[in-house]
Formats: C-alpha cells, sequence, structure tokens
C-alpha cells in the first residue's frame, strides 16, 4: 500500500484550512445540483441496453449548435423516441436563452459532447489553445447541465496526434463519423435524407441542426432508416459503453 501512505502523507503535510463563518450561496439550484451529483457517476446518460454487435443501430449526431431550430428538432426526435447525439460549441451554448435547448438536450436523454468553443481547427492551436477550447466549453455545459462530457467531436474532423493527447487529458474520446450529409453544403433535405439513407449497422452520421433544411429533413431520414430496420442509439449506447478517452472512433 506504498500509494496509499505516500497520499496520506501529503494530505497530512497541508496546512489545514480555517472553517469560514460566513453564509455559502448556493451558485446553483437544487435540482441542478442534484443532477450534477447523478451525472458524476460513470455511465451518463444512463445506456438503455442495446446489443448493437448483434442488431442494426445507427448513431444521429448533431453539431454546431445549439441553435434557433434545435427546439424543434427536439419536438420531433422526442415525439419518435428516438435519442442522438449532440456536439454542442460552447459559443452556441452561452447564446442559448436560459440554457433552454442545452438542458432540453440532456433531459431528454441525448448524449452531449464537446465540439469546443468557437469551432477552429484545433490542429492549428497550441496544447494551450486545446485545453481552452475544450475546457471553457466543458466548464460551461457541467455548469448548466450538471453532466460531465464524455466524448468530443473535432471541429472540420481535423485531429492529430497532439489533439488526442489533450483529449485523452481531459477525458474525451474523439468521435468522427463515417457518413457525411455534406448537409452545411447542398441545404437541401433530400440530398440529407439521401446521404443518411448509406447508413450501415454501427455506423455514425454527420448532421447540423443550425441549418432549418436538415431539421426538416429528420422525419424522412427516421422514416429511411426505420424502414430499413436500423434502432437509433446514442454513441455511447453504439459501443455499449463509454469510448475511451483520447481514442478515435469513427463508425462501431
Ligand atoms: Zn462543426
Amino acid at each position: 500500500m506504498p500509494i496509499v501512505l505516500f497520499v496520506l502523507a501529503g494530505c497530512a503535510a497541508q496546512p489545514v484550512p480555517r472553517r469560514q463563518a460566513a453564509v455559502v450561496r448556493p451558485r446553483v439550484s437544487a435540482e441542478t445540483l442534484a443532477k450534477r451529483l447523478v451525472a458524476q457517476q460513470a455511465d451518463w446518460p444512463r445506456r438503455r441496453r442495446y446489443d448493437c454487435g448483434r442488431i442494426k443501430c445507427v448513431a444521429l449526431t448533431f453539431d454546431d449548435g445549439p441553435g434557433p431550430y434545435t427546439g424543434k428538432l427536439l419536438d420531433l426526435l422526442h415525439k419518435r423516441e428516438v435519442r442522438a447525439t449532440f456536439f454542442v460549441l460552447g459559443q452556441m451554448v452561452a447564446a442559448d436563452p436560459g440554457a433552454r435547448f442545452t438542458r432540453r438536450i440532456v433531459d431528454e436523454g441525448h448524449e452531449i459532447g464537446n465540439h469546443s468553443w468557437s469551432h477552429p481547427a484545433l490542429t492549428g492551436l497550441s496544447p494551450e489553445g486545446v485545453r481552452h477550447e475544450l475546457g471553457q466549453t466543458e466548464e460551461l455545459v457541467r455548469r448548466l447541465t450538471g453532466v460531465r462530457m464524455r466524448m468530443m467531436r473535432p471541429p472540420y474532423g481535423s485531429t492529430d496526434d497532439r489533439v488526442a493527447a489533450e483529449t485523452r487529458r481531459e477525458g474525451l474520446a474523439q468521435i468522427l463519423w463515417d457518413v457525411d450529409t455534406l448537409d452545411w453544403l447542398h441545404r437541401r433535405p433530400e440530398a440529407v435524407v439521401r446521404a443518411a439513407a448509406t447508413a450501415k449497422a454501427g455506423s455514425i452520421v454527420l448532421m447540423h441542426d443550425i441549418h432549418p433544411t436538415t431539421v426538416e429533413a429528420v422525419p424522412k431520414v427516421l422514416d429511411t432508416l426505420s424502414r430499413k430496420g436500423f434502432t437509433f442509439v446514442t454513441v455511447s449506447e453504439l459501443y455499449g459503453r463509454t469510448p475511451a478517452p483520447g481514442r478515435t472512433y469513427t463508425a462501431r
């Protein structure tokens, strides 16, 4: 037990802090605090059990929000009891009035991931810059929702060994995709549906909830993939566990 002894010795060496008499005002509501405590558990959001090695699963992912159309998307997903994964931008979370959509993403059982603060190519930043982009978003999402994010998506899918090292340090897996709908480029619902329909068992589909044309396409995307026998899962559910920090995933 040499490690334990070392830690105990380390604690004993610290000066004992004086007790503060002043009343500490809580920074968050009791509800948020409760959620935060729950979120400290290893598996958040609570995963449903799907064996995606045996059934046809697909993970729909939405980047760059929350934005003005995220509410409509959440309504659609809720109505169909579909869970997705949202890779949010810190700047968009900060601009989300009352954090309404950010909270709904979490409350309605979707998975939330880190897409940086301001969408730079992380490969062009210093390690401190990468840490800042991820850390600021992490801090804000955690403060608003109580959730400690376990995955990130590098903007533009741009990553390298240095970015991977930082994500490992931050405890985040890197989630890429194997189906790119190019929704940001063409802005046509039918093209989103056509691209999403190419998903295979275990695919991760890339979309952006900041485009109304993408949200418009979602009912047909769900219809088309349902008809092909797909079950819609979050990224963690796709793998049956929390993806490993620093590792890169493109599909199951
Ligand atoms: Zn993006």
